[in-house]
């Protein structure tokens, strides 16, 4: 589904991509882990249009989108849910999840997309007309990424969703992003959590310094001492 090959992204001097490539298939949980700094959010950032790359290309269902904007990849089904969750604290739930479908004219079709997320986070739904402000972290959470799908993503995109979280909340969280998928939507997720991503994940891939030092079924990374060292904690 979709294909980076070579991907260098620059900020002034900082080499934030140094030939990063990888792979996502349609049905997958890729996760993508590494330290601080390793380039992950760049990656996402790569994928839905909000930076240029300087070389490299990004292949979308065979079609190349290497510097398409950030309206045309939702619009292709590429939707980036951002660290930090970034909802409307002021707005209420019902709000933060109609600005979700801001690309999606026929009113009808947003009202069953927001039902449809309604009945995966069920908490939502008893909390919609509640401010987004007011929810606890794991529900902000659940809010940012409710409204990734009412975008309509087939491939969403998650960045540390586990941030800030209790693990029992990670735990939930990540639970959620395994039903989504097998409710069909094909899932890069970013995480510092490996431990918690390498659960749900079919695949991984690790980043360090902008470029994939290891890629690997999810089971084998988990397994990997190189990854437990670094990031499972020996
Ligand atoms: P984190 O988990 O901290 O977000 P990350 O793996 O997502 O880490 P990036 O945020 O992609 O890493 O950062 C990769 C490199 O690019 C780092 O050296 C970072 O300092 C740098 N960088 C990121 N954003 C910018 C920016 N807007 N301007 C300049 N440098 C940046």
């Amino acid at each position: 589904m979709l294909e980076l090959t070579d991907l260098d992204v620059r900020y002034g001097a900082v080499r934030a991509l140094r030939g990063l490539s990888l792979t996502v298939a349609e049905g997958e949980i890729v996760a993508l882990l590494g330290n601080n700094g390793a380039g992950k959010s760049t990656a996402l950032a790569a994928i839905s249009g909000l930076v240029r790359p300087s070389a490299g290309r990004i292949v979308l269902d065979g079609r190349e989108v290497t510097g398409a904007s950030p309206p045309a990849m939702v619009a292709a089904g590429v939707v980036h849910v951002p660290e930090g969750r970034r909802i409307f604290s002021t707005l209420t739930v019902r709000e933060n999840l109609q600005l979700g479908g801001y690309l999606v004219r026929d009113g009808a079709e947003l009202e069953r997309r927001i039902a449809r997320v309604y009945d995966l986070l069920p908490r939502l739904a008893e909390r919609r007309d509640q401010q987004g402000g007011t929810l606890s972290g794991g529900e902000q959470q659940m809010l940012a990424i409710g409204r990734g799908l009412v975008a309509g993503p087939r491939l969403l995109m998650l960045d540390e969703p586990s941030m800030g979280l209790a693990p029992l909340i990670v735990t939930a969280v990540m639970d959620v992003i395994r039903d989504i998928n097998a409710a069909g939507t094909t899932v890069l997720l970013v995480e510092q959590n490996a431990k918690a991503a390498l659960r749900i994940a079919h695949r991984g891939h690790v980043l360090d310094q902008g470029a994939v030092t290891l890629h690997a079924p999810a089971a084998e990374l988990a397994a990997d001492p190189r990854v437990i060292e670094a990031y499972l904690g020996a």
